[in-house]
C-alpha cells in the first residue's frame, strides 16, 4: 500500500474491497448488496476490510498526525465521524458522505463535587449533542451514506427505510431520511406507549410515516425482520452493519481526546439491542490492532435488572454460559429495555477478541431505583445525562462497591442521549408518580418542583406596581435574599 503524507483536507484515495462476514458461519458475502443477516445460516453480519492490517504498515504516527490534523479539516464528508474513514467504511465517495454535525461530542469531566460523592474521578461523554440527540445518529450517518452509494450504484428510484426503534433509532434514520430525501423514504415502528413524547414528536416532525404497534420493542422488531424477509426495504436497525461502522467513531473520539491512551481508563456503556457497545468493542480492538492504543481498557457494559439478559449470560460460568432472552419489565432505561438483543453474537465474538487481546470486558446490572438517583445527581451537577447515563453512573457506583476497579481508574460514561427527550421519567421521580412495575421510590433530596410566588386572584387585586412590590418581597422571602447594605 502506499502512503501518502499526511493532509488533512484531502478526501482519501484508498478504496479496500470490503465483505460482510457472518458471526455464526464465518462466510464472506460481498457489499454490492444490502445484507442484514447471512444468506448461508441466518447469522448477524459484521463488516470487515480484508485487507486492514496493511494499514499497519503506515505505523501507529502516522494515523494519530493524520487524525488530529483532521480535526481541523475544511472538507464536511471527514467532519463528522469520517474523520476515520480508513477505520471505517473506505468504500463510500466523498459525494455519498452524509454529514448533519454527528460526532465529535466533548467528553464532560464531573465537578469536584460530583466526583467527591461518588468516590471517583470519572467523565461523562454527551451523546446528547448530536443532532438528533443520541448517538444513534452516529450509525445513521453510516448507514445513510452506504444507501446513497447504492442508489447510485444501482440507479435506484425508491428506497424504502424501515425500523423498529424504542424511540431514538427513529428519530435518528426519520432525521437523516428527511435529509437525503428522494429517493429515500422513511418509515418506522415504534411499541405504542413505550417511547417518550419527545422521541415521538422527532420522526413526525421529520415527516416520516410513523406507525405504532402494540407491545415492547421486540414484538417490532419481529414484525420487521418479516417485512424485511418478503418486501424490499432497507432495514435501519442494527442488524444493518453499516450502523456499527458508524457508531465505532465513539470509541475512536475517545482514544483521541485522551492522547490514544486509555491505559488506566474504563468506558461505560449501557446494553439494549447490544449495537453500541458491539461498535465500541470493534473500534477498540482495530486502534490495538494498528498499534494505535498500546493497550485496551476496561470495557463495562451496563443493563438493568430489568431487562438483564447480556448481564445473565456473562454471570454464569465460562463454560457453562449459554444465551436466554428474557421478558423484560419497564425501565427508565427505555432506550435499552431489549429482552433478545439482535447483535448479541457480535459482543460474545468480540468480547472473546477484546479478552484475548488483554482487555478486561465485563457486564454489571443495576436497579431502576439506581439507574434514577445516579442521573438526577449527575444533573444536578452540571450533566446532561439521559436515564441511560444515569444507568452507566449507577454501573460506575456498583463496580466501585464491588471492587471491580483499580484504585486511580478514571471512568468514561456514555451519556447516550440529551436528558430531554427522558424528562418524563424526572417528572414522575419528582411527582412520585411512578407505577409500582418500576419500583423506583424518589429520594426527597434530589426532588425538585415549580412553587407558585402568588396565585392568580392576588394579581388581579393589585395595581401593577403593587403586584411587582408584593411578587418581588415573596421571592426575596422565599429565596432568603438579604437587604443591600448601605
Ligand atoms: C439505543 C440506545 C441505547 C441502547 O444501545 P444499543 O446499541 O441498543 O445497546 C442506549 N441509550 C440510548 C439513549 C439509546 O438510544
Ligand atoms: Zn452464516
Amino acid at each position: 500500500m502506499s502512503v501518502p503524507p499526511p493532509s488533512p483536507s484531502d478526501f482519501p484515495a484508498r478504496r479496500a474491497a470490503m465483505e460482510y462476514v457472518c458471526t455464526g458461519c464465518a462466510s464472506r458475502h460481498s457489499v454490492d448488496e444490502l445484507l442484514y443477516t447471512c444468506p448461508e445460516c441466518g447469522g448477524v453480519l459484521l463488516l470487515e476490510d480484508p485487507d486492514f492490517d496493511a494499514l499497519a504498515e503506515a505505523g501507529p504516527g502516522y494515523w494519530r498526525g493524520l487524525f488530529d490534523a483532521r480535526r481541523a479539516t475544511r472538507t464536511t464528508a471527514l467532519r463528522g465521524v469520517f474523520r476515520f474513514y480508513e477505520l471505517m467504511a473506505p468504500v463510500l465517495e466523498r459525494e455519498d458522505i452524509v454529514y448533519l454535525g454527528e460526532g465529535d461530542t466533548p467528553i464532560v469531566e464531573a465537578s469536584a463535587a460530583l466526583a467527591a460523592s461518588v468516590g471517583r474521578r470519572f467523565a461523562f461523554k454527551n451523546e446528547g449533542q448530536n443532532p438528533s440527540a443520541s448517538f444513534k445518529d452516529r450509525g445513521m450517518a453510516g448507514a445513510f451514506s452506504y444507501l446513497r452509494a447504492l442508489v447510485r450504484l444501482h440507479g435506484w428510484d425508491e428506497v424504502l427505510t424501515l425500523c423498529a426503534s424504542t424511540g431514538d433509532t427513529s428519530a435518528a434514520a426519520a432525521l437523516y431520511g428527511s435529509y437525503v430525501g428522494e429517493p429515500i423514504r422513511t418509515v418506522v415502528l415504534l411499541p405504542r406507549g413505550r417511547v417518550t413524547p419527545q422521541q415521538l414528536s422527532q420522526p413526525l416532525g421529520s415527516g416520516a410515516l410513523v406507525l405504532e404497534v402494540p407491545g415492547v420493542f421486540d414484538d417490532c422488531m419481529k414484525i420487521v425482520e418479516y417485512l424485511a424477509d418478503h418486501y424490499r426495504v432497507a432495514l435501519l436497525n442494527s442488524k444493518n452493519s453499516w450502523r456499527i461502522l458508524g457508531q465505532e467513531s465513539y470509541a475512536y473520539e475517545t482514544a483521541q481526546w485522551y492522547g490514544w491512551d486509555l491505559a488506566g481508563k474504563s468506558l461505560f456503556v449501557p446494553v439494549g439491542n447490544a449495537g453500541n457497545i458491539t461498535a465500541i468493542l470493534s473500534g477498540l480492538l482495530k486502534l490495538r490492532r494498528l498499534g494505535i492504543l498500546p493497550a485496551l481498557p476496561r470495557l463495562v457494559g451496563v443493563q438493568s435488572e430489568h431487562a438483564d439478559p447480556v448481564w445473565r449470560y456473562y454471570q454464569a460460568p465460562a463454560g457453562a454460559r449459554r444465551f436466554e432472552p428474557v421478558t423484560v419489565r419497564p425501565s427508565v432505561a427505555q432506550a435499552a429495555m431489549i429482552g433478545n438483543p439482535v447483535s448479541f453474537p457480535r459482543v460474545r465474538l468480540l468480547a472473546e477478541r477484546y479478552q484475548r487481546e488483554g482487555g478486561d470486558f465485563r457486564v454489571v446490572r443495576v436497579t431502576e431505583q439506581a439507574i434514577m438517583d445516579a442521573m438526577l445527581l449527575a444533573n444536578r451537577h452540571g450533566h446532561i445525562a439521559c436515564t441511560q447515563g444515569g444507568e452507566c453512573l449507577a454501573g460506575l457506583l456498583a463496580a466501585v462497591e464491588q471492587g471491580l476497579l483499580d484504585r486511580d481508574e478514571f471512568a468514561v460514561l456514555d451519556a447516550t442521549a440529551h436528558s430531554l427527550k427522558f424528562a418524563g421519567f424526572q417528572s414522575m421521580y419528582f411527582d412520585n408518580s411512578f407505577p409500582p412495575a418500576y419500583g423506583v421510590t424518589p429520594d426527597p433530596g434530589l426532588v425538585n418542583r415549580p412553587e407558585a410566588v402568588m396565585d392568580e386572584e392576588r394579581k388581579r387585586a393589585l395595581t401593577a406596581e403593587e403586584f411587582t412590590r408584593e411578587a418581588a418581597l415573596a421571592v426575596a422571602r422565599r429565596a432568603g435574599l438579604r437587604g443591600r447594605s448601605r
